[in-house]
């Protein structure tokens, strides 16, 4: 197996068996393929972490997707938006920040019309240095083509799964077919485009997920967000299993050595999933890591699984910005609460945590 890690790592193209075969490594052999993606992330990125701001503006969605609280089924969840100029302000306290993207995620949500996201994009560009992605869902091609046309430079939007009939199943208000065309549209229009999928989703398993790698391959993504699943008491799979962070890892550590360019961000859903089996099993602590990253003023546990997850090839930090009041009701699956700073105090807390792991903090705009 090691031959075939040190393969895909020389440029060859493997086949979904092989993956597969990958994905299944046990504790002690997946260190390997740990560090060999550690490598190639420093190879390819300088050692470089980017740190992106999120505002997740709106929890309305119109959608049905079976693991989402955020789905329009679920009546237990009080809903908000932000107005244009809530936004606005929020992007430009970010960038203030230090942020150099800001991520605009919404569900999808009707309310906020073309002419709306474009005066947000517009305004966003005209008063900060910032790279802007969006990530509102399945919409026209000539609303992307005029959010693209206003400045927006980048478009977040999960395959979640590349088993169509599943994803068919999981999301009975569209399909895999109508997702794909989306996720080209992007790419003509010049799109800097993510995508991603779920670990641990019911019903897949390590065939379903090599096969989600190489299809981020063949969509030629910049970026995908991999993470487990996790269920959410308001939702179909409630009754799910929670996704394993060690199959994430393998699943991120193998995307980074097969499309070596490609950003992966630490997803907040990793660090709920790693942390719980922190909690279940101390002996997972590395007690001097954890003392060096305590200054972070972060939990043990989230900094010890943010490391964890860049040692295996991620290189992206999304950090939630929106006003707290409207960070816990943009519950995609249960969390913890945060502690309420400011922007920049966040920023600098993220800042030292990234620098006492030993990596660097990118300044560029453009990836
Ligand atoms: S995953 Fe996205 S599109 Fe689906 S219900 Fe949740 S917010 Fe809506």
């Amino acid at each position: 197996m090691f031959k075939l890690i040190n393969e895909i790592v020389d440029g060859y193209e493997p086949s979904a068996f092989e993956l597969t075969c990958i994905l299944k490594l046990k504790e002690d052999e997946a260190e390997y393929l740990f560090n060999k993606a550690y490598e190639v992330k420093k190879n390819t990125s300088n050692n470089e972490i980017h740190l992106r701001a999120i505002i997740e503006f709106s929890n309305y969605c119109r959608c049905k997707c079976y693991y989402c609280g955020l789905c329009c089924q679920n009546q237990n969840l009080k809903r908000y938006r932000m107005t244009p100029d809530e936004i606005i302000e929020n992007a430009i306290e970010a960038n203030n920040a230090g942020y150099k993207t800001v991520v605009l995620q919404s569900g999808e949500d009707m309310y906020y019309t073309e002419d709306m996201i474009s005066y947000i994009i517009k305004e966003i560009k005209k008063n900060c240095n910032m790279a802007i992605t969006l990530s509102v869902g399945e919409r026209s091609y000539e609303e992307y083509k005029k959010w693209r046309n206003d400045g927006a430079d980048r478009f977040l939007m999960k395959h979640e799964t590349s088993n169509e009939a599943l994803y068919n199943m999981y999301h009975p208000h569209s399909s895999f077919k109508k997702r794909m065309k989306c996720l080209r549209w992007l790419s003509d229009l010049g799109y800097q485009v993510g995508s991603g999928f779920m670990i641990g989703l019911p019903k897949t398993g390590e065939e379903d997920y090599a096969k989600d790698i190489l299809l981020l391959k063949s969509l030629k993504v910049h970026m995908a967000g991999i993470g487990p699943f996790i269920p959410h008491k308001d939702t179909n799979l409630k009754e799910g299993k929670m996704g394993s962070a060690f199959l994430t890892m393998k699943a991120v550590a193998l995307t980074r050595i097969l499309i070596k360019d490609i950003q992966l961000p630490a997803t907040t859903a990793f660090n709920v999933v790693s942390k719980s089996c922190c909690n279940q099993n101390s002996k997972l602590k590395n007690e001097s890591s954890i003392k060096a990253l305590a200054c972070s003023g972060e939990s043990e546990e989230n900094n010890e699984n943010v490391k964890k997850i860049f040692r295996s090839g991620a290189n992206v930090l999304m950090k939630k910005v929106e006003p707290y009041k409207y960070r816990k009701l943009y519950e995609i699956y249960p969390r913890d609460e945060d502690k309420i700073k400011s922007i920049s105090e966040e920023r600098r807390e993220v800042e030292r945590l990234i620098y006492s792991m030993g990596f660097n903090i990118s300044s560029r705009m453009d990836l």
